[in-house]
C-alpha cells in the first residue's frame, strides 16, 4: 500500500493504470474509518482492480459554526485498517494542496440539495460536490463508492455525474450500524456515554416508523408527530429535521399516506453531535 500525498503524483499514477488497461476504484472519506467505510473499500476490491482510499477533511463542506476543527482525525489508524484490508493507495492530500490560495471554481447541484441537510446546512453540498469533482478528476476512478447513510449525499453526487457526464458508475452501500442500531459514523466518537444511548432514538424512529406502516398506520402526518414525540422525550437531543420525502427528487411530502417507496430522513443533535439516519419506508 502506497500513500499519495501530491495531485500531481496521484493523476500521474492513475493515468498509467488506466493506461494497463486496469480498473479503478475510488472510496472517498474524511478518514476516522469504521465498518462502515470498510464495506465500501471491500465492494471497491471486489469489483476493481485498484482501489484508492481518499482521507481528506474537506474543509469547504463544513459551515462556520460547524466541527472541522474538532473533527476526529487518526491518520495512523485510518493506515493500518486500509493495510489489512490491501487497499492499493490512500490519497491524504493537504488542505493547500487541494485549495491553492486562488482557487475560485465550485460545483453547484440544484433540486435534491434544497431540502434536508441541504438546508439546514447552507453551502454543505456545494462543499461535498466540489472535492468529489475535484478528486474524480485526480484519480479516474471507473467506479466510486458512497454509503445510503449520506443519502442525499449519495443522491446529489449521481445527479452530477449525470448532468456533468463524468464517465463514473456510483455505486452506493447499505448502512451499516452498530449492533443496537446506532448509524456508524465517526461523529459516533464524540458521544458521551449517556448521549450514547440518547443517539438510539434515530434507529428507534426508524423501527417505529416501520412498525407503524406494517400496522396500516401509514399517515405520514401521524408518523412524524409519533417520532417526534419519541425523539423529544429522549434525553440531550433537539431536532434538527424529521421529514419523509421522494427516495428521487428529495422532495419533502407533508400530507396523504405513505405508498410506494418513501424516504425517512432524520437529523438529530445529541448534546452538540448532529447525526443523521434514514431509511426506506414501503406502503
Ligand atoms: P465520511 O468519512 O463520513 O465522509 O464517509 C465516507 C463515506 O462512507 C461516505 O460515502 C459515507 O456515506 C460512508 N459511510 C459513513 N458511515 C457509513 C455507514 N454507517 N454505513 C455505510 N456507509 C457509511
Amino acid at each position: 500500500m502506497e500513500i499519495i500525498t501530491k495531485v500531481n503524483q496521484m493523476q500521474m499514477l492513475a493515468k498509467d493504470i488506466k493506461k494497463n488497461n486496469r480498473s479503478i476504484g475510488l472510496v472517498p472519506t474524511m478518514g476516522y474509518l469504521h465498518e462502515g467505510h470498510l464495506t465500501l473499500v471491500r465492494a471497491s476490491k471486489r469489483d476493481t482492480d485498484v482501489t484508492v482510499v481518499s482521507i481528506f477533511v474537506n474543509p469547504i463542506q463544513f459551515g462556520p459554526k460547524e466541527d472541522f476543527s474538532r473533527y476526529p482525525r487518526d491518520f495512523e489508524r485510518d493506515r493500518s485498517m486500509l493495510e489489512k484490508e490491501c487497499v492499493d493507495y490512500i490519497f491524504y492530500p493537504s488542505i493547500d494542496e487541494m485549495y491553492q490560495p486562488d482557487f475560485s471554481t465550485t460545483i453547484n447541484v440544484e433540486g435534491v440539495t434544497k431540502n434536508l441537510c441541504g438546508a439546514s446546512r447552507p453551502g454543505h453540498f456545494q462543499g461535498v460536490t466540489t472535492v468529489v469533482g475535484k478528486l474524480f478528476n485526480i484519480v479516474l476512478p471507473d467506479k466510486a463508492y458512497f454509503g445510503e447513510k449520506d443519502y442525499q449525499q449519495l443522491v446529489t453526487i449521481k445527479k452530477m455525474v449525470k448532468d456533468l457526464n463524468f464517465p463514473i458508475e456510483i455505486i452506493g452501500m447499505p448502512i451499516v450500524r452498530e449492533n443496537d442500531g446506532l448509524a456508524m459514523s465517526s461523529r459516533n466518537s464524540y458521544l458521551s456515554e449517556e448521549e450514547r444511548k440518547s443517539a438510539l432514538c434515530l434507529y428507534k424512529s426508524i423501527l417505529l416508523a416501520k412498525e407503524m406502516v406494517i400496522m396500516g398506520k401509514k399517515n405520514i402526518k401521524d408518523i412524524i408527530i409519533a417520532i417526534e414525540e419519541l425523539i423529544k422525550k429522549t434525553p440531550f437531543t433537539k431536532i434538527d429535521y424529521v421529514k419523509i420525502c421522494d427516495p428521487e427528487t428529495l422532495e419533502c411530502i407533508e400530507d396523504g399516506n405513505i405508498d410506494g417507496k418513501k424516504l425517512l430522513a432524520l437529523a438529530v443533535f445529541i448534546g452538540n453531535t448532529r447525526l443523521i439516519d434514514n431509511a426506506i419506508l414501503e406502503g
